[in-house]
C-alpha cells in the first residue's frame, strides 16, 4: 500500500491510497483502500489518514471514519484518535496494520500494530524524511 495525506494553504485536507490489496487474495476481492471510512478518509474539521494492513479489519472497524469520529464527538487529538484505533481497537477485531494521519494544522502521527511501517514526510522547509519504524513519532511540521 502507499497512502498520502497531505494538507494545503487553506486547511484543506486530503487523503489518498493505493494497493495491490493482500498476497493470494481472493478474485475480485475489495479491500479497505477504496472504501471511504476504511481506509481512506478526509474531513477538513478532523483528519486525513490512509491505511495499510489486513484490510478486512479496516473496514469491519470503520477504521478511518473512526479516527474522524473520536476527534469531531470525543475531543480527541489526532494521534491519541489515530492510537486509539490502531493500538487499542483493531487488534482486538484480529488484525494489524498502520496509519498515517494528519489534522489541519500539520500535526502528523502514524502508529501501527504491525512491527514496522515505512513513513515518509515533507516538513515545512521542504526536506523529505524518512522512517522505516515509525515508533519515534514524527515531530509535528
Ligand atoms: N490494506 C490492503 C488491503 O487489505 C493491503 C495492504 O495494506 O497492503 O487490501
Amino acid at each position: 500500500t502507499v497512502g498520502a495525506v497531505a494538507v494545503d494553504g487553506e486547511k484543506d485536507l486530503a487523503a489518498a491510497t493505493s494497493t495491490g490489496g493482500l498476497t493470494n487474495k481472493m478474485a475480485g476481492r475489495v479491500g479497505d483502500s477504496p472504501l471511504i471510512g476504511a481506509g481512506t478518509y478526509a474531513k477538513n474539521s478532523t483528519v486525513a489518514a490512509s491505511a495499510t494492513g489486513q484490510g478486512e479489519v479496516f473496514i469491519r472497524g470503520a477504521a478511518t471514519a473512526t479516527i474522524s469520529d473520536l476527534m469531531e464527538f470525543e475531543g480527541e487529538d489526532v494521534a491519541s484518535a489515530a492510537y486509539e484505533v490502531l493500538i487499542k481497537r483493531l487488534p482486538k477485531l484480529g488484525g494489524d496494520g498502520g496509519v498515517i494521519a494528519l489534522d489541519r494544522h500539520g500535526t502528523f502521527d502514524a502508529p501501527h500494530s504491525s512491527e514496522g511501517m515505512l513513513t515518509g514526510y515533507l516538513t515545512r522547509d521542504g526536506k523529505f524524511v524518512t522512517r522505516i519504524f515509525s515508533d519515534e513519532s514524527p515531530p509535528n511540521t
